[in-house]
């Protein structure tokens, strides 16, 4: 069969392949450690559970309108105005599957063919996908290799005539990295003055630690908002990676735009999914600290134990739970007898022979690196480094 020469250039996404191969293995009987998964490991909390039941008991299980119901638009505003103080109006908000979904959205309805998107590296896998199914094309902006973080003058050298948009995600998946408030006024500014369009992407904004301010670029300005389409979503936050469900806010001419894309693709987002979105966004926000508790003893204890690896650095993460760390000297060594060239290569070694998995940096545009979730056990993280730590001897 042919395939069409648009989805013929999309690449599998590796957090996703890597996540359900580690699962496979285990379902096999292997004993995987992963610390590939890129959603928290906790059970989605009992108010959120118990108001999609009421939801169905009560028969909310036909469509609603397209862009979400307007109880739940309501409650992303009051959100946004009362954590990220940015004043929206439910028609300037749009309910979607998922962040990843209202990623595609967004990307598609802004970006035309040859438009140019700057993408920070490391970026999340997703974006340079979307972009190309778009017809964009992905104008990367390197970072320094130490630090994970791009500067200024690299921002500048990038933009063209053709630049449309630049995606912003704060904190990072995969490096961690909160950005610095001084880059972002900065991007901010030259937005407004190049009429440049920003994707900000805040789906880990709540999982921050060592007192880090995750702020919205939309934040700093009235004319910022304007050149701003926000991303969220309850997955992260609130541990319902499965219950899909993700918004935007943005101007209403986008958010409409997107919304007529939405009209004709997916329609609502499932009924009972916004019921229980909306009571995450009314619950008790002590949960959500509980659980940044938990992720920061674990982001902790990964940073100690990989600390005792030789030869591997990385910037101690502020944010999200991901530690990208910089394996670069374990290539061009081998392991019985094979050589090791790539991250990826350096990655299925691990998982089969250590049985330990990690994404490879490559997924991310930067070889030489891997990508560790600390959303799992202190157990499996204390088993899952020490593993590695030992195998890693085996590699000369
Ligand atoms: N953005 C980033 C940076 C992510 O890591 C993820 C994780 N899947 C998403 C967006 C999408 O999240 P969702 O599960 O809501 O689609
Ligand atoms: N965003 C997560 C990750 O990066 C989940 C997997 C995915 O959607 O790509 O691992």
């Amino acid at each position: 069969m042919k395939i069409s020469q648009k989805v013929n250039l999309i690449e599998p996404s590796a957090t996703l392949t890597i996540s359900a191969r580690a699962k496979t293995m285990k379902k096999n009987g292997l004993n995987v450690l992963s610390f590939s998964a890129g959603e928290p490991d906790f059970d989605t909390p009992q108010c959120i559970k118990d108001a999609a039941k009421l939801a169905i008991d009560q028969g909310f299980t036909k469509y609603t309108p397209t862009s979400g119901i307007l109880e739940l638009k309501e409650a992303i505003c009051h959100k946004l105005k009362k954590e990220n103080g940015l004043t929206y109006h439910p028609d300037e908000v749009i309910v979607s599957c998922g962040a990843k979904h209202s990623l595609f959205n967004a990307i598609l309805t802004l970006c035309d063919t040859d438009d140019e998107v700057l993408l920070p590296v490391p970026y999340w896998v997703t974006y340079v996908e979307q972009i190309r199914l778009a017809g964009g094309k992905p104008v990367f902006i390197l970072c320094d290799p130490k630090t994970l973080r791009i500067s200024w003058e690299d921002i500048l050298n990038k933009i063209t005539d053709k630049t449309k948009l630049i995606i912003i995600n704060n904190p990072s998946n995969p490096s961690g990295i909160v950005w610095e408030l001084e880059t972002l006024k900065k991007i901010a500014d030259l937005a407004i003055e190049k009429d440049i369009l920003i994707i900000s992407d805040e789906i880990y904004e709540n999982l921050i630690y060592d007192g880090a301010q995750a702020k919205s670029i939309a934040s700093f300005s009235p004319e910022a908002q304007s050149q701003t389409i926000v991303i969220n979503g309850v997955s992260k936050t609130f541990s319902m990676t499965g219950w899909r469900i993700g918004y935007t806010a943005g101007p209403k001419a986008a958010i409409q735009a997107m919304g007529r894309l939405q009209d004709h693709s997916t329609s609502n987002p499932t009924s009972i999914s916004q019921k229980a979105a909306l009571a995450a966004l009314q619950c008790d926000q002590q949960i959500i600290q509980n659980m940044v508790k938990l992720f920061n003893q674990r982001r902790l204890l990964m940073i100690q134990l990989l600390h005792e690896i030789p030869d591997i650095t990385f910037p101690v993460p502020q944010g999200a739970f991901y530690i990208f760390a910089d394996f670069s000297s374990y290539l061009g060594r081998s392991f019985d007898h094979q050589r090791i060239d790539t991250s990826l290569q350096l990655a299925e070694i691990l998982l089969e022979k250590a049985l330990i998995a990690a994404v490879p940096g490559s997924a991310f545009g930067m070889e030489g690196y891997l990508r560790f979730s600390y959303a799992t056990s202190e157990e499996n993280i204390e088993k899952g480094m020490t593993q590695l730590k030992n195998f890693l001897l085996n590699i000369t």
